[in-house]
């Protein structure tokens, strides 16, 4: 068994490139040989990769469609001493793709869930883009629809953090179209296109520039996609003007620091915890 993994029957979540089978890890093919048996989300299209490492496991279907009595015979091998190895189509499973009530499962009956890290469509976009990487949000895939699309992406118009979105072939012009009405013209993306693979584009620009180069050619439409957005930026911290922090100071002699803070805010609109910070302020001043 591979490295730090010991003799103990356990469930192991592989990752599995996303184009370039050279970002296949070692420590990948050592646990998809000796495990027992291989639940993948598409044993026809995992034999490929099976063929090309020369794995030769046993495999079985796996979806997130699978019902619950698949799932618990899964992890009833694991329970009589076999491991299993979950995989999917490509990347890591779990993200966006089946295994979630797997590991829920196995991990209420405190059976052993390794992870094999490896590639990630999300990481490996924001490890390019050139968006602020420290803080970010995935949103998984838009909705099929526009009205369910839009609205997802009014959830997010103030979103400060870096969002990230999957999308398909199908749906990118309707998606980069619909981003565009929502966050403006103006709001910076990256479309992330067919990465790790031949036809691998990073092009990054106002979401006005990326709907016109898009629309441009009709090969930049095809393949796999994630697309970057740019936060929303930052409302400066609300300002307590002249007026409200009069209020506050009249209020602050006949009421408490608590009190005049809280109805200052009823009176001015301003934020409660703001006010009653400053409030606490100028007591301790004429204290
Ligand atoms: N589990 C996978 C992962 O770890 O990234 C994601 C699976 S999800 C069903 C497939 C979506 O991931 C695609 O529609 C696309 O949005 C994104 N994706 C996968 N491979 C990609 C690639 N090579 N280039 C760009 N996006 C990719």
């Amino acid at each position: 068994m591979a490295s730090n993994e010991n003799d103990s029957p356990a469930l192991y979540i592989v990752a599995t490139p996303i184009g370039n089978l050279g970002d296949m890890t070692a420590r990948a093919i050592e646990v998809l040989r000796s495990v027992d048996l291989i639940a993948a989300e598409d044993t026809r299209h995992s034999a490929r990769l099976m063929q090309h490492f020369g794995i030769t496991t046993r495999m079985t279907p796996y979806h997130d469609f699978s019902d619950d009595a698949r799932v618990e015979s899964l992890l009833s091998q694991v329970l009589e001493g076999q491991s299993i190895a979950l995989i999917s189509d490509a990347g890591t499973p779990l993200i966006s793709d089946p295994g979630y009530r797997l590991v829920q499962r196995a991990r209420e009956q405190s059976i052993r869930v390794v992870p094999i890290p490896g590639v990630c469509a999300i990481t490996t976009a924001l490890s390019a883009a050139g968006l602020p990487s420290d803080r970010f949000t995935f949103e998984g895939f838009p909705a099929a629809k526009r009205t369910g699309r839009q609205k997802h992406f009014q959830s997010l118009v103030q979103e400060t953090r870096t969002i990230i979105f999957y999308e398909s072939p199908h749906r990118i012009l309707d998606s980069i179209d619909d981003m565009l009405e929502v966050f403006g013209a103006q709001r910076e993306a990256v479309i992330c296109r067919e990465l790790t693979k031949t036809f691998e584009t990073l092009y990054g620009a106002s979401l006005g520039q990326l709907q016109s180069w898009i629309r441009e050619d009709a090969n930049r439409q095809r393949g796999e996609f994630v697309i970057i957005v740019r936060g929303a930026v930052a409302q400066p911290e609300e300002a307590l003007n002249a007026e409200v922090l009069r209020t506050l100071t009249i209020l602050l002699e006949s009421l408490s620091v608590k009190q005049a803070a809280a109805l200052t805010a009823q009176i001015t609109g301003v934020k409660k915890n703001l006010l009653y910070e400053r409030a606490l302020e100028i007591s301790k001043a004429h204290s």
